[in-house]
């Protein structure tokens, strides 16, 4: 996630302008000031991460982070013990009826077509691009992968508790969709819950995660959600927290929270939805975290638990 690029500077033709877009890492080119709605401090982020088509591709099986898992567990979590296991019994379909949107950030395949990728689309509050490439980790994994690997973990999970998922990517060599598409699967899906997977590309020496919900804008589509969008973001954050043991951002947003308005993936929804950015690629310890397989199936659980806390509540 970015804010502050500059749109112009992104559509200048050709690969070199998207490898720079990619620097800005994860959801967004902004090409305005911070909205009044948000509460993040502004200019907080800087470019970490540069983009290649060396992602690396880590299906359910890979064990390879095996021995980086063990650190999945060392930020202050008790996570054994308060692993919601049961999660995936054949027998517990608390989620039975429910539609989720799962939106795995970015697409392999976005840093090679730049002329897609930086077409700019309406979110409402400005013109921004289509979609980015993403961030990576210093030793280049990326976060399409990294998105993409957690979504299909997650759809697991949930449709194990009876959920029916829909996912906007099915696969990890694409391009796109864009964000404004993004939001528009969840809606035709009449999804009851969903949420943008995404991991930053902010300052090394930040690290982290934060939950981003909706801002308020003057008549858009979203805005019947935003308050039960604030509670997803809060039942998220909770989870996460307590089962991966990541610490809350300490460079953006409070306490693991966000809010942002200029979102397409948000301001478009007209389900309740959040954006995760699971913790911050260029930094060594998250990018550890979340090179491991093990804690990307612990951020899956966590994920589940966090819309199985708020479906029951809500629904
Ligand atoms: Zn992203």
């Amino acid at each position: 996630m970015r804010r502050g690029a500059r749109p112009g500077f992104v559509r200048a033709a050709g690969v070199l302008a998207v490898l720079v877009a990619g620097l800005s890492g994860c959801a967004g080119v902004s090409g305005t000031a911070l909205p009044a709605g948000s509460r993040s401090p502004s200019g907080a982020e800087t470019s970490g991460a540069a983009v290649s088509g060396a992602s690396q591709s880590t299906g359910a099986g890979d064990t390879s982070g095996a021995a980086a898992g063990s650190a999945a567990a060392t930020p202050g979590s008790q996570p054994a013990a308060e692993h919601p296991m049961n999660a995936a019994s054949p027998t517990a379909q608390p989620l039975a009826g429910q539609v989720i949107a799962l939106d795995p950030g970015h697409n392999g395949a976005n840093w090679s077509h730049p002329a897609i990728i930086n077409r700019l689309v309406n979110v409402l509050t400005e013109w921004k691009a289509c979609d980015t490439a993403g961030a990576q980790t210093d030793a280049g994994y990326a976060e399409h992968a990294f998105t993409f690997d957690v979504a299909t973990r997650l759809a697991r999970l949930l449709r194990a508790e009876g959920a029916t998922v829909v996912l906007t990517r099915h696969n990890d060599h694409g391009v796109g969709p864009c964000v404004t598409q993004r939001a528009a699967i969840g809606n035709r899906a009449h999804a009851d819950a969903a949420i943008s997977i995404h991991a930053d590309g902010g300052p090394p020496t930040g690290t982290g995660f934060e939950v981003i919900s909706p801002g308020r804008i003057a008549g858009a589509p979203d805005a019947p959600v935003i308050g039960s969008s604030g509670r997803l973001a809060v039942d998220i954050r909770n989870a996460y927290h307590r089962i991966t043991g990541e610490p809350y951002s300490d460079y953006v947003g409070r306490r693991g929270l966000d809010v942002r308005t200029d979102l397409g993936g948000l301001n478009l929804s007209r389900v309740p939805k959040v954006f995760i950015e699971c913790g911050n690629m260029p930094n060594a310890a998250d990018a550890v975290r979340l090179t491991s397989p093990r804690f990307r199936e612990r951020i899956a659980v966590a994920l589940a638990a966090g819309f199985t806390a708020f479906l029951n509540r809500h629904s």
